[in-house]
């Protein structure tokens, strides 16, 4: 895979986080071409969330860059924070979808599609309902538009919430444990979602413990532990030749 500075659209250099005494992330560095999928996997507690956090700046980190589609921030002593208005900008380029939906429960499925295009990035609402409704069919919802969170099953919730990020053209994709929550039968149906994103060419760091689907969507593959990326290939060799033995004891849990 191609790794040229000019093709990377995220670049993550020496980032480092604690929370207190706590060394979360040390010396994290991860650079992601144009169209590059990365399956983040390991340990519970080995900061993936934190570095996907990071990398948006849900989080703050407390040294190190991260640079996404050309915007960059860097962190550490003498470095100021962005302001609101940057901060809220860099966010808008990176979808993330988490292991719980947090859909707002009062919208339909197409509102709560069309609030962030809506409210947020203040567009003419018909335009936003025509791109809405098209994200909804694209995730195989066309359908449930007007039905209520509650009424929609965990494996359709979260394709909202993928149709939701979506919808403001992101132009990275971070998904935390995506399927983590949902019933064993639905999730198949968000990681097919997954797939069609990745073969259009999105860009997505993929956060997850399916393993087989890491190592069929993923062209790579990075092993986290302790705050540490251990292990970084292609997944053919990460996952069916491991170099470290902690990736090796950490992929003996799992069927392959
Ligand atoms: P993972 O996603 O790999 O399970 P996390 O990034 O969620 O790991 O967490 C890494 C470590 O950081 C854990 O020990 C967790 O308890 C700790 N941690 C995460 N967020 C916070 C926080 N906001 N405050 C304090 N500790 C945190
Ligand atoms: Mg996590």
């Amino acid at each position: 895979m191609p790794e040229t500075t000019e093709d990377a659209i995220i670049r993550i250099h020496n980032l480092s986080k604690s929370f207190g005494a706590l060394a979360v992330l040390r010396d994290i560095n991860l650079t992601i071409p144009r169209g590059g999928v990365v399956a983040l996997i390991g340990p519970s507690g080995s900061g993936k969330s934190t570095l996907l956090r990071c990398l948006n700046l849900l989080v703050v980190p407390d040294g190190g860059s991260v640079s996404v589609n050309g915007t960059s921030f860097a962190f550490g002593p003498g470095r100021h924070l962005p302001g609101d208005r940057a901060l809220s900008a860099f966010r808008a380029r990176t979808g993330m979808v988490f292991q719980h939906f947090n859909l707002f429960p009062h919208m339909t499925a197409l509102e709560n599609v069309m609030e962030g295009p809506a409210t947020v990035l203040k567009q003419p609402r018909a335009q936003v309902r025509a791109e809405a409704t098209a994200l909804l069919e694209k995730v195989g919802l066309a359908d449930k538009a007007d039905a209520y969170p509650a009424h929609l099953s965990g494996g359709q919730k979260q394709r909202v919430a993928i149709a939701r990020a979506l919808a403001m053209k992101p132009d990275v994709m971070l998904f935390d444990e995506a399927t983590s929550a949902l019933d064993p039968e639905l999730v198949g149906e968000v990681l097919s979602v997954m797939r069609g994103l990745a073969s259009e060419g999105m860009t997505m760091i993929i956060v997850t413990h399916e393993i087989a689907f890491a190592r069929d969507v993923g062209d790579r593959i990075v092993f986290m532990r302790d705050g540490v990326i251990v292990e970084d290939g292609p997944p053919e060799q990460v996952i069916a030749n491991p170099v470290h033995d902690a990736t090796r004891s950490f992929l003996s849990h799992f069927n392959r």
